[in-house]
């Protein structure tokens, strides 16, 4: 397992569009959260997972990521511990999360204080990933964020001042219409800050939200599909004249600043997920953790295993997920991988402008990415109704 995830469960307060699986605290138990992971990885039953009995080279982490939740809530004290151990239980020295390996906290910009950054940076994180969201106050108190929107810039500054060059800003697009979001001016503000990494996630309603109680009562409507579709093109648009490359269908990156944790999803490698509601996947069996942290905790302190359950991914299952893991990055597919001769939908696609063929590979232009789902059925049948 090169590739680690630690989920971290705490916020403050719930947005009004978040379903995760989220513990809402005043007070961060942050040692019984650090103890209660490193207990996790203790029951896994080695020091290291990725080292098989009698191997003796190095096992080594390539990528680190801190996810949430809100992992910023954490003290840096417990930040550091938590890297400190894991860094010791992967055998590999504390310095490599300075080098070689992309380490990521996500970050709400109202915990981006000097004293913070200069901390985590020391702790080896070398990678942050701010939940920016929106530069409109208005549209964060809609969505229940605890910052306003100055404090984006200002964490930006200060993550810099810090030693962070590798940042990643978050942006939700198609909202309600009735919030009158100018999504343009948004783009641009965030642009101006010139972030490495851009994530832009279209709002999706979750049941049992707050959202999905202001629509059920009328209060508000979710956002049509032509303009999610306008949003999210007016993204491609704006953000390639400033130099991004769109490299995944949600994620863009500025001189190859592509997170290579989430890529190595994208491309289906082994990970392991540790902390409540994580997932692990070891290229044929996918788990995940309990998801309350109560009761993760709970389980952990009484020496029983966090993991709630797991499938086993068949065949065409695994082919399945990596043709559409594949389709969601700009590498697409090899055409010699659909069969020969290619189906006739994918030459369909490149005619209506939905995918081109680029070096012997399929892969979607943005308005393929728009209709992702349906390529898929398309291709497969999977998903069409009989
Ligand atoms: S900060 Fe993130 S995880 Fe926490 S409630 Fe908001 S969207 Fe959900």
């Amino acid at each position: 397992m090169r590739h680690l995830y630690v989920h971290v469960p705490f916020c403050q307060r719930r947005c009004s569009y978040c379903d995760f699986s989220i513990a809402v605290r005043k007070r961060i138990p942050a040692r019984e959260y650090v103890d209660a992971v490193l207990q996790e990885l203790k029951l896994l039953g080695t020091t290291d997972p990725g080292r098989k009995p009698g191997e003796t080279e190095e096992v080594g982490l390539e990528t680190l990521y801190l996810g949430g939740g809100t992992p910023s809530l954490l003290p840096a004290e417990a930040i550091t511990m938590l890297l400190h151990e894991l860094a010791l239980r992967f055998r590999i020295p504390h310095s490599a999360f300075r080098t070689d390996v992309e380490v990521t906290l996500e970050a709400n910009p109202e915990d981006v204080t000097l004293e913070h950054a200069t901390a985590w940076r020391h702790a080896g994180i070398n990678r942050v990933s701010l939940g920016a969201q929106s530069f409109d106050d208005r549209v964060l108190k809609w969505m229940h964020r605890s910052h306003d929107a100055s404090r984006i810039g200002d964490a930006v500054q200060t993550l810099r001042a810090a030693g962070f060059d590798n940042i990643s800003l978050d942006l939700i697009f198609a909202l309600p219409s009735e919030l009158e979001r100018d999504w343009a001016r948004d783009l641009d503000l965030a642009g101006d800050l010139l972030p490495a990494h851009l994530s832009l996630y279209g709002l999706t309603v979750e049941e049992r939200t707050p959202l999905a109680r202001w629509i059920s009562r009328g209060a508000t409507s979710a956002a049509d599909d032509e303009r999610y579709a306008e949003e999210y093109l007016l993204a491609h648009g704006r953000l390639a004249d400033r130099g991004y490359h769109f490299y995944e269908v949600s994620n863009a990156a500025r001189d190859g600043r592509r997170s290579r944790h989430n890529s190595a999803y994208w491309s289906g490698r082994a990970y392991l997920g540790l902390g409540p509601a994580a997932h692990s996947f070891d290229g044929r069996v996918r788990r995940w953790n309990r998801s309350a942290w109560e009761s993760y905790r709970r389980a952990l302190s009484a020496g029983l295993p966090a993991v709630e359950a797991e499938e086993v991914l068949t065949e065409e299952q695994r082919e399945l997920e990596s043709l559409y893991l594949a389709l969601r990055t700009d590498a697409g597919v090899p055409l010699a991988a659909l069969g020969r001769p290619s189906p006739p939908c994918a030459a369909l696609w490149v005619e209506r402008g939905w995918a081109e063929v680029r070096e012997e590979r399929l892969a979607c232009t943005p308005e393929g990415w728009l209709r992702l789902d349906a390529l898929i059925r398309d291709l497969t049948g999977v998903g069409r109704e009989s």
